[in-house]
């Protein structure tokens, strides 16, 4: 962090700003220009507020050197990270994983649908037992019962399970019933006490960006989740609201290679909340496939129609499998791409 100070900063002023930055633990290096003068702010930047620094009488502007995530960064951890989401399925560092199944778990239409993408080459099953709803009066999810649905699915099937969680005193519920996957949903993208409490678990994250969230705050979010001792979290773009009103959401694929050259961290996209019409799902799914996308997570009903949640942006089982084989293409083209490299 750097600190540009206003022309004609005394030098007594100078000297109490850097003992106030010396008392919070941190080493200074000051340069004297003709036109300004700069302190280097050398240490663990963390312990200073940019906003009170920047707000202090002899300071002009204050600008940020290294980001202010840490676990999360690339810098400090240049390999990719694999998350180990159990069932002998890793996403990030080459592996690559499709995750799919209802909005929703509705009933006993779920095991249908399990074995129908995992037929198709999906390797972990979604599917929301908790539902963050626009209305409160809308379908808001089975809640544990669903997610007993999930595991027995997912059991018969040997796939790992990924479940949106919304209320951090359901930590323990999703421990209890061996939840592989905790997601945490675009609305939720914030909600630091949630962020905090899965961070106690070892659980993986799925961390969905939120729908005004820039990156920075995405990769914050995945720091509250780290630094409380669970590095195993998986990024999500699914869209941003801009003031586009043919789809649902905006993609916002820049998302992919930026956090790629930010993050260590698995980057997964989601081109159902994406896009929000089924007719969009499957060209941004290979849009997001050829982008360097670690997995994709996509939305499959076995009739769409009648979904209870997200019926219009649902794949059918069949759609899916075309959706898959083209899936397997780009991902054929890419990884020879790498290997003649
Ligand atoms: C979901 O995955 O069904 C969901 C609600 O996603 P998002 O939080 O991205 O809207
Ligand atoms: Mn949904």
């Amino acid at each position: 962090m750097i600190a540009i100070l206003k022309k004609g900063a005394s030098d007594q002023s100078v000297s109490h700003l850097v003992s106030w930055i010396h008392k919070k633990g941190l080493d200074t290096h000051i340069s004297r220009g003709k036109e300004e003068t700069i302190i280097g702010l050398v240490g663990d930047t963390s312990r200073i507020d940019p906003f009170l620094l920047e707000s202090m009488d002899i300071v002009d502007q204050v600008k940020r050197v290294s980001e202010p995530f840490k676990k999360a960064n690339r810098k400090f951890h240049p390999e990719d990270t694999a998350v180990d989401c159990g069932h002998g399925v890793k996403i990030g560092a080459g592996h690559f994983q499709v995750i799919a199944g209802p909005c929703s778990v509705e009933g006993e239409n779920l095991i249908r649908i399990a074995r129908r993408v995992k037929k198709a080459g999906a390797t972990m099953l979604r599917g929301g037992a908790f539902k963050p709803r626009t209305s409160p009066y809308a379908y808001q999810g089975m809640g544990a019962e669903g997610l007993d649905l999930l595991r027995e699915a997912a059991d018969e099937l040997d796939m790992p399970i990924v479940t949106e969680i919304m209320d951090p005193r359901d930590v323990q519920l999703f421990l209890d019933k061996h939840i592989e996957v905790m997601q945490i949903g675009a609305r939720n993208a914030q909600n630091f006490p949630l962020l905090k409490e899965v961070g106690k678990t070892q659980t993986p994250v799925l961390l969905k960006r939120g729908m005004s969230g820039t990156l920075d705050e995405l990769l914050m979010a995945a720091e509250y989740i780290m630094s409380e001792g669970n590095e195993n979290v998986i990024l999500c773009e699914r869209g941003i609201r801009t003031f586009e009103t043919r789809t649902r959401n905006t993609f916002d694929l820049n998302a992919v290679p930026v956090l790629h050259h930010l993050s260590h961290l698995p980057v997964v996209a989601d081109p159902s909340h994406a896009t929000g019409y089924t007719r969009y799902v499957e060209p941004m799914a290979l849009a997001a496939t050829a982008a360097g996308a670690d997995g994709l997570e996509i939305e499959v009903h076995d009739n769409p129609s009648k979904a209870w949640s997200d019926g219009a942006q649902a794949l059918t089982p069949d759609q899916f499998d075309d959706t898959m084989r083209r899936i397997r293409a780009i991902r054929e083209v890419i990884c020879q791409q790498t290997v003649q490299e």
